[in-house]
C-alpha cells in the first residue's frame, strides 16, 4: 500500500472560471529568497515548504526554490515529501516531523531525509536500511527547549554515540528548533543556541566527526541571530515575505508574495427589519447597498472574523457584515456602489489601501501564519512572473 498524497488545487490555472483565487507573486518570492540568501552568506538554505507551502503551494514553490538553487528543502510531513518527488522534485528534502516505523521504507524508497528523534527510531531506521541493504540519510533532532521532539540536550551522549555505531545511516545534519526567535526578549532562544553548541561540541570529545549540516535557525533567528546560521538555515515563514511576530527587528526585507482576491457576485439593498447571516447578528437602521462575495470558512476566511473583517473594492475598504457564512460573505457599501465580477481585494493592496494577513490574523485573533496555511486548497492558486 502507498500512502495517498493531499489533493492539491484540481482547477488548472489555464481554466480558471472560479471568482475567487490566490495570485502568487514568483518575482517577489525570488526577491525574498536572494534578500535571505544576501543575509545568511555562506550558510546553506533549506527553505521550509510545509503545509502547502505556507499557502502558496507546494509543487511550485518548491520548482522555483529548485531552480534558485536552494540547497535543501523543508517539509512536515511524509506525503509532503513523497509529493515533491513524484512531481520530479530530486534535490534533498528534509521531513521535519516524527515518524513511526512504519514510514521509514516510504522514506527509502523515495529517498527522503529523515528525523531521528530518538535512538530507538535512529536504530530502527537503520535496521529497516540494513534490510533493504540501503543507507538512511538522516538528521539527528535534539531537544534544546522546545519539548515537542528529539532528544533532550541533557541526554544528548548516548544519542550521539549510537550515530557513530549505524552502519545503515548516513548522519548528514543535526538540529534543534527555537520556541523563542521572533520574540524582542532573546533570552531563552541564546539559551537554547547554548545548548545546541554543546551538543556539537560532544561530537568533538567523543571523537564523532560533526555531521556536516548543522542547522537551528528560523525565520526569527534568521533575522535576529546572525550566530545561530550554523552551517544551515531554516527559514518558513519570511520567505513568503512575512514576518514571523510585530516583535521582530527587521534586519531583511521582504515582501508578501501573496494576494488573495474574489468578485461581487451580487448586489442589493438591504433595509430595516432585515438581518443579515445566520444568526441575525447584524441589522441596519437604515437603507444600506450591498454586495455578496463567494468566499467564506469553508476556504479559510475565518469565521471568529465576523464584524471585524473588511475588504477593498475599488480602491475603497468596507466592512464585512453578519456572520461569516462557509462559502459566502455579506459587505456593506453603505452609499457606495459596485458591480457583478468586479473585483474583491481579501488580501492585498488596491489604490492607497492595504490588507496584510497580519491584519486577517488580528481579526481573527490568530497569527499571520495560520492564516496562509488555512487558505483552502479549493482556492485556485495562480502563478504570476
Ligand atoms: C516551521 C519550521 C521552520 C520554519 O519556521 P518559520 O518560523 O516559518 O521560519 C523551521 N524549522 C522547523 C523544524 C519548523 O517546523
Amino acid at each position: 500500500m502507498s500512502p495517498s498524497v493531499p489533493n492539491h488545487p484540481v482547477i488548472s490555472s489555464a481554466d480558471v472560471v472560479r471568482p475567487t483565487r490566490v495570485d502568487v507573486s514568483l518575482p517577489r518570492l525570488r526577491g525574498n529568497f536572494r534578500a535571505i540568501k544576501k543575509k545568511v552568506g555562506s550558510a546553506a538554505i533549506m527553505p521550509v515548504l510545509k503545509a502547502n507551502a505556507y499557502g502558496h503551494g507546494l509543487v511550485e514553490v518548491a520548482r522555483l526554490m529548485e531552480s534558485l538553487g536552494a540547497d535543501y528543502l523543508g517539509v512536515a510531513v511524509l506525503e509532503e515529501g513523497i509529493l515533491l518527488r513524484e512531481t520530479g522534485i530530486t534535490m534533498p528534502i528534509l521531513v521535519l516531523g516524527g515518524i513511526l516505523g512504519n514510514q521509514i521504507p516510504h522514506f527509502l524508497e523515495y529517498d527522503l531525509s529523515i528525523t531521528a528523534s530518538s535512538v530507538d527510531k535512529l536504530l530502527q531506521i537503520n535496521d529497516a536500511a540494513a534490510a533493504r541493504k540501503k543507507k538512511a540519510t538522516v538528521h539527528l533532532k535534539f531537544d534544546t527547549g522546545m519539548e515537542r521532539i528529539g532528544v533532550h540536550y541533557y541526554n544528548a551522549e548516548p544519542m550521539i554515540k549510537a550515530s557513530g555505531s549505524c552502519d545503515h545511516v548516513i548522519v548528514e545534519g543535526v538540529y534543534s528548533h527555537f520556541a523563542n526567535s521572533d520574540e524582542s526578549d532573546l533570552a531563552h532562544a541564546r539559551l537554547q543556541l547554548e545548548r545546541f553548541q554543546r551538543i556539537l561540541e560532544t561530537f568533538t570529545r567523543l571523537g564523532i566527526p560533526q555531521p556536516p549540516l548543522q542547522h537551528i535557525a528560523n525565520s526569527g533567528a534568521v533575522l535576529q541571530m546572525p550566530e545561530s546560521y550554523c552551517t544551515m538555515v531554516r527559514p518558513g515563514i519570511i520567505l513568503y515575505g512575512v514576518y514571523p511576530s510585530p516583535h521582530v527587528t527587521r534586519t531583511v526585507a521582504v515582501k508578501p508574495a501573496l494576494t488573495w482576491k474574489s468578485r461581487v457576485v451580487y448586489f442589493k439593498h438591504i433595509t430595516p427589519g432585515h438581518p443579515v447571516g445566520y444568526g441575525s447578528t447584524w441589522e441596519t437602521d437604515h437603507t444600506v447597498h450591498a454586495v455578496t462575495v463567494p468566499v467564506g470558512y469553508g476556504d479559510g476566511y475565518f469565521r471568529t472574523m465576523s464584524h471585524k473583517a473588511e475588504v477593498i473594492i475599488g480602491t475603497t475598504r468596507y466592512p464585512v457584515i453578519g456572520t461569516i457564512s462557509m462559502d459566502q460573505i455579506v459587505v456593506n457599501l453603505e452609499s457606495g456602489s459596485a458591480y457583478n465580477g468586479d473585483e474583491v481585494v481579501l488580501i492585498g493592496e488596491s489604490g492607497s489601501e492595504r490588507i496584510s494577513c497580519e491584519e486577517l490574523a488580528r481579526w481573527a485573533g490568530t497569527i499571520p501564519y495560520e492564516i496562509l496555511t488555512n487558505i483552502n486548497t479549493r482556492v485556485p492558486r495562480q502563478y504570476h512572473e
